[in-house]
């Protein structure tokens, strides 16, 4: 991906701007991303936190995710779109979600996390890497 790349919610209220090379770019069908995403999973960048720059006043919502770790989901309370996440297993890092970026094409997906979860409707490419749960180390802030 080319840097910075910037994207935002849906009414500007809340934008980022992200300066590294993401280290993870993931589909997640978890059933937390099922029910954020309105979907069949989100789709997720994961970013050294030092590199995103956040600027508005993001609301959040804290649960507890399968993991056992607490996810912390960043959303614009204006439009309520969901912008990023958090996850306390991995401080260092924060996922923006690909349909937040200003240009959603150059979201790369690498794999396909909790592939488990799958309903038998949500299809994704067929090429790509399965977890039925998480690796180490990547993912979706879940
Ligand atoms: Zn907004
Ligand atoms: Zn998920």
């Amino acid at each position: 991906m080319t840097v910075p790349f910037e994207g935002g919610c849906k009414c500007g209220a809340v934008r980022y701007t992200c300066t590294a090379e993401p280290m993870a770019a993931v589909h997640c069908q978890c059933r937390d991303c099922q029910k954020d995403s309105g979907s069949g999973h989100a789709s997720h960048l994961m970013v050294p936190k030092p590199a995103l720059a956040i600027s508005g006043d993001p609301s959040f919502y804290d649960y507890a995710a399968d993991s056992g770790n607490t996810v912390t989901r960043g959303f614009c309370g204006v439009c309520g779109v969901w912008v990023y996440s958090q996850n306390s297993c991995m401080p260092d890092a924060l996922f923006p979600t690909a349909g937040s970026l200003d240009d959603p094409e150059i979201f790369k997906p690498q794999m396909v996390v909790f592939a488990s979860r799958a309903t038998s409707w949500d299809y994704l490419d067929p090429e790509l890497p399965r977890m039925a749960e998480m690796p180490d180390a990547a993912g979706g802030g879940k």
